[in-house]
Order: structure tokens, then C-alpha cells, then sequence
């Protein structure tokens, strides 16, 4: 009899129950895609002692998390709007996408760069991992709009408009002033060359007036690429509900972060994938399953328990089945939405 339990433990340790399996038989069918990690900043410059990089992301974790595709941001931190400030902003944004550029070309039997949604799904039948290139903080940009083409053409197919303190295209929702009252003039510049070039505008991080002023001028769909909801959280940083029905009315996405700081105020250990569903649960009941998504904001603060990082992207599968969404649903919540997305802004530039 002792026996007989002792195998049962060791098949229960060694043998994925039905529930592991059928989170790997859904992967293998779907393409899954994170929107949002500081990754570059700590590559790019791994001396920087003020990065919270912990390691999060690699393509060696996407193929542990079964994560497919995810977007790479080129962070910097706001800085004055001097002529210095902005040069030295778009020298820190170039030499990051250069890194990740490199990343890629070091690790190519792992993973490559993708620039647009055809290229996600290429390289998810190859078995690698898909880096989308994306900006946070369109400080970089100056007021010089031939720089969103240079951009454009370094592969940089998102860009958020701001990081925390306002700059010469937007106001930012952390700033406790507003010089625009939302965005700029030059910001509505910005994000009609976006349109026109095929980029994803991201209003994560953007004031809510900004926000709002984003979504009705822009002819394409826009995403929020790591925000949670304010009704769950009262933060500046996430979102409203008016912001969240307007974002859904055009098409576009909330891409819930998976960090303590956007899902609950209780302390860091006691935060985990119940919150995570909460806030997923709310924006799919307020605008629907194909406004959703996930942007784990990893190495820039974000982890919770359960998911630490990109090599635990399938406890949120596992979860999401528990909570009883269908594979048609998960499938859009994890990638989908985004390559919908990304398909309608590069037809709108192929139209021009
Ligand atoms: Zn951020």
C-alpha cells in the first residue's frame, strides 16, 4: 500500500496533469505576444546601477513561457527639452534598438526581429521567438518629425508618447503640470506620420486628456502597452473607464501589466495572478475579449507571484482557463488582438 502511494507521487510529480497539457497543446496553436519590457535599457547599458532589470526577459525564457512575440521598448527617462536634452535622448533610444538589434543577430537560431505581423507568425512555424521593436517615450523624437521615419526604418513599429514627465509631443498623466493641455501640436504631427508610416501609437503613461485627443486623431487603433484599471487601482497610471471605452471604440487595446504597482496595494508577496485576472476580468466585461491583452512591463518593475517572468507566461494560460474563457478567447487576449492591430495600422500605410 505505501507502495502504491509512493508511485502515485512520483506520477503526479513527473507527469503534467490535464490542465499543463492542454496549456501546451493551446500554445502550440497560438501566437502569444507581451507588449512591454525594459529589457534594452539593462542590455544596452548593463553598468547603469538605477535599472531594475531582474533577468525577466530572453528568448531563452519566451521559449520556456511559451511566449511568442513580444515588444522591446527603447526607454529613456525624461530629460529637459533643450536642444542636449533631446540629442542625448535620441542617442540613448538608437543605441538601445542598436543593442537589441545585436541581441537578435547574436541569437539567431533563437530568435530574430519581426517587423510586422506576417514575419510574428513566419517565425512562430520556425519555433523562434519574434522581437517587436517599440519606444517609450517619444522624448526622443525632439521636435524633429523626419526622426519617427528614422525610427520607423530602425524597425520601431510602436511608440509611446510619454514616459512620466511631459515633453514637446504630450503630457504626461504622472506630471503634475500640463503645458499642452494633452497633446501638442507637433504631438498631432506625430502621430499622423505614425499613421502614415504604419506604427502603433501607445498611450500608456500619456494624460488622460492626451490619451483621448490620441484616440479620436488617430486614423488607426491605439493601444495602451501596459496599464491597468483605475477603478481597480486608483493610480494615475491606470486607466479610466472613459478611457478604456474610448481606446475599445477605435479598435485599439488595454494590455494589462503584470506588476504589483498596477494590480493591488498589497505588499509585493501577496500579489499574484487572482489580481491579474481581476483586471483582465474588468476590461473584458466593460469593451469585450477583443480590446484585451497582456504587457508585462518586465525588468521595468514588473512580476508578480506565479509569474516572475517571460519563462511563466503560461501560469496566466492556465489561469485563464480556470477562469473559464475558451481557447478562441484566450487566443485573441494573447496575441490576436495585437496582430489585428498591427495588421489594420500597416494596411492604413499601404493605402497612402
Ligand atoms: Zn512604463
Amino acid at each position: 500500500m505505501k507502495l502504491f502511494f509512493l508511485s502515485c507521487l512520483i506520477v503526479s510529480l513527473s507527469v503534467p496533469d490535464s490542465l499543463d497539457l492542454k496549456v501546451e497543446r493551446l500554445h502550440d496553436s497560438i501566437i502569444s505576444i507581451d507588449t512591454h519590457n525594459d529589457f534594452a535599457m539593462f542590455y544596452a547599458f548593463p553598468e547603469e546601477k538605477h535599472t531594475v532589470a531582474k533577468g525577466q526577459v530572453s528568448f531563452e525564457l519566451m521559449k520556456e513561457g511559451r511566449l511568442d512575440a513580444a515588444f522591446f521598448a527603447a526607454y529613456q527617462e525624461q530629460g529637459p527639452c533643450t536642444e542636449e536634452g533631446h540629442a542625448r535622448a535620441k542617442w540613448l533610444a538608437d543605441s538601445m534598438l542598436t543593442a537589441l538589434h545585436r541581441y537578435a543577430a547574436e541569437l539567431s537560431q533563437q530568435g530574430a526581429i519581426a517587423f510586422d505581423a506576417g514575419e510574428v507568425r513566419e517565425l512562430k512555424k520556425q519555433n523562434k521567438a519574434a522581437m517587436l521593436l517599440s519606444i517609450e517615450n517619444a522624448y526622443c523624437l525632439g521636435q524633429d518629425i523626419t526622426l519617427v521615419e528614422h525610427y520607423y526604418k530602425m524597425g520601431v513599429r510602436m511608440i509611446g508618447l510619454t514616459h512620466n514627465g511631459n515633453n514637446c509631443v504630450a503630457d504626461a498623466v504622472m506630471d503634475s503640470l500640463e503645458w499642452h493641455g494633452g497633446l501638442s501640436p507637433f504631438g498631432y504631427e506625430v502621430i499622423k506620420e505614425m499613421n502614415r508610416l504604419g506604427m502603433i501609437v501607445d498611450v500608456s503613461h500619456a494624460s488622460r486628456k492626451a490619451c483621448l485627443q490620441a484616440v479620436r486623431s488617430s486614423r488607426t487603433p491605439i493601444v495602451a502597452s501596459h496599464s491597468c484599471v483605475y477603478n481597480l487601482k486608483q493610480i494615475p497610471r491606470n486607466l479610466t473607464d472613459e478611457e478604456m471605452i474610448a481606446i475599445a471604440g477605435k479598435g485599439g487595446l488595454i494590455q494589462i501589466s503584470i506588476g504589483r504597482y498596477f494590480l493591488s496595494f498589497l505588499p509585493r508577496d501577496q500579489v499574484g495572478l487572482p489580481h491579474l485576472m481581476e483586471h483582465i476580468n474588468y476590461v473584458v466585461n466593460l469593451v469585450g475579449i477583443d480590446h484585451v491583452g497582456i504587457g508585462s512591463d518586465f525588468d521595468g518593475g514588473g512580476g508578480i507571484v506565479g509569474v516572475e517572468n517571460m519563462g511563466r507566461m503560461k501560469a496566466i494560460t492556465r489561469a485563464l482557463i480556470e477562469e473559464g474563457y475558451s481557447d478562441r478567447e484566450i487566443a485573441k487576449l494573447w496575441g490576436g488582438n495585437v496582430l489585428r492591430v498591427m495588421e489594420d495600422v500597416s494596411d492604413f500605410a499601404r493605402s497612402f
